[in-house]
This record gives C-alpha cells, sequence and structure tokens, in this order.
C-alpha cells in the first residue's frame, strides 16, 4: 500500500512536470503582439502593453516587420528632385539640428505614416506622400516634414518638459508655423489650409486629441509660430532653439490648452510676410543652437 502511495505521487509530481513541459521548451518572449501595430514583435508570444498604434509620429523602432523598409526614390523623377530640394531647405533652416533623411515604404498602403526618431531620423513615408500629394497636392509636404524636424530639434536638444505627449505635437507644429512663414514666405491663410487639409487627413491621427492635439489647438500652434516669425522679421530678432522652446510651452501651456476647451473655432485675421526683405536678411533669422 505504501508503495503504491509512492508510485501514485510519483506519477502526479510527472504529470504536473509534463503539464508544465511545453512552457519550457516555449520559452516566453514579451512584445507587442499586435501585428496591426507600429512596434509588432512577431516572435513575441506574451503582449506587454507596449503597442503603439501605427499612425502619427511616433519614433523608428528598427527591426520589427511592420516598420516598413527604407527605398531611395519616390518612383518620380520631378517629385524626388522637389522633395530633395526642400529637405535642403529645411536643413539649413533647421541649421545644427541633424536628421538623417529617408523614404520609407510602408508595409501596406493604410499604413502610411512620416515620423521622427531621437536617434536622428526623419522617416517620410512613400504612401503617406502620394496619398496626401493626391489629395492635398504639395503644400502640406513641406509642413509635415518640418514638424518631424520640429521633434528632431526637441529630441536632439533632450528638452523633457512636457506635461503630456500632445504639448511635444502641438510644439512641432508651432516649429513647423514658424518654418513655413519665415523660410517659405507663406501667408497665414495658406498655412491654415495647409492644416485644414492635414487634419482632414483623418488617418494620419493628425488630430487625434490624446495624440495631436484638438483641431483647434493645432491652429493655435501653427499661428504661435507664424506670430513669432512675424516678430523674427519685424525686428530683426534670431531666436535661439531654447528661446523658441521656452515661448512655445509656455503658451501651449497657459494659452493654447486652456483655450481649446471652447468648442468654437478660433477666427484669425491674416498675416502675411512683410515685403522688401531680402533672402540674405532672412536667412540671418533661421534659429540657432
Ligand atoms: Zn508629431
Amino acid at each position: 500500500m505504501k508503495k503504491l502511495l509512492l508510485y501514485l505521487t510519483m506519477l502526479s509530481i510527472l504529470s504536473i512536470w509534463s503539464c508544465e513541459e511545453p512552457a519550457t521548451l516555449l520559452p516566453s518572449i514579451s512584445g507587442c503582439t499586435d501585428e496591426f501595430s507600429f512596434n509588432y514583435h512577431p516572435d513575441a508570444n506574451e503582449d506587454d502593453g507596449s503597442c503603439m498604434p501605427m499612425h502619427g509620429c511616433l519614433g523608428w523602432v528598427g527591426g520589427y516587420s511592420k516598420s516598413g523598409q527604407i527605398i531611395s526614390s519616390l518612383g518620380h523623377a520631378a517629385y524626388d528632385q522637389k522633395f530633395w530640394k526642400e529637405v535642403a531647405i529645411q536643413r539649413a533652416f533647421f541649421q545644427q539640428i541633424p536628421a538623417q533623411v529617408s523614404i520609407l515604404l510602408e508595409p501596406e498602403p493604410e499604413l502610411k505614416n512620416a515620423y521622427a526618431s531621437s536617434d536622428g531620423q526623419i522617416r517620410f513615408g512613400y504612401y503617406m506622400f502620394w496619398d496626401i500629394l493626391d489629395q492635398y497636392g504639395e503644400l502640406p509636404v513641406a509642413s509635415i516634414l518640418a514638424h518631424e524636424w520640429g521633434h528632431r530639434t526637441q529630441f536632439h536638444s533632450n528638452w523633457n518638459d512636457y506635461n503630456q505627449p500632445a504639448h511635444m505635437e502641438l510644439e512641432a507644429d508651432a516649429f513647423s508655423g514658424f518654418y513655413l512663414f519665415l523660410a517659405k514666405r507663406w501667408a497665414w491663410s495658406q498655412i491654415q489650409d495647409v492644416y485644414q487639409a492635414l487634419m482632414d487627413f483623418g488617418d494620419y491621427n493628425f488630430n487625434h486629441p490624446q495624440h495631436h492635439g484638438t483641431p483647434n489647438e493645432r491652429y493655435a500652434a501653427a499661428r504661435l509660430g507664424v506670430e513669432l516669425g512675424k516678430y523674427a522679421v519685424e525686428n530683426e530678432r534670431q531666436f535661439s532653439y531654447k528661446e523658441l522652446h521656452d515661448i512655445f510651452i509656455e503658451q501651449i501651456r497657459t494659452q493654447i490648452k486652456p483655450r481649446s476647451l471652447e468648442e468654437k473655432p478660433v477666427e484669425y485675421s491674416e498675416i502675411t510676410f512683410p515685403e522688401g526683405v531680402t533672402d540674405e536678411e532672412v536667412r540671418k533669422l533661421f534659429p540657432r543652437e
């Protein structure tokens, strides 16, 4: 009887072991298991809650299959030339802010994206480019690229006084507005039209309140950049990145965010670039470190 009991005990221990065996054969790999997420990890079998939605300008996550691949061309010589010319203008404007710009072939057309990363990259999506162009023309491309260069400025400068992700996004919009007015000499109405287009371009989640901010907030942030650009020209005042950041983040915290609680769209008056200012004079106003 004792022997039988021992035998049964051993059997049950063995059976417990054999039950657990598959788990020891398959080590758990934690990561994002949602294949529609930006950082989908194909080998992960345990979701660690890190999944990031695909759309919007999120950082590059190397090695993940859904991130897409770098390609050398938009597949159209004239638009390649225009795109790289725009990159060169922005590189001259955002002097001292390094960025390696490349064209990203997203894994699927519906996963279109454009983003900046902390390790120095700006990736502009192939499908992103062509979708924007088809629907809204060329102007929003410069605006998105400048928004990403704004993110590069944030990463490069190691600013970390943001209370929420939307603050970073709105500041990137302010940098974009500052650039479009100062370097491209766009009028406020043009910039506003571009932002309207981008916010209609819902796939990019440009208007996701938790991510990029509400449309009202985004207009206000772009407007802030334009107003500061106007101030810079009229007063021949060159700003440092830090000065711009201090002004932008203060306004975002105290003015833009509280104001955006009002549902009503804000009406803005037109601002145009002053006449008689030479390119050389404007170049002296490009921000510096
Ligand atoms: Zn962004």
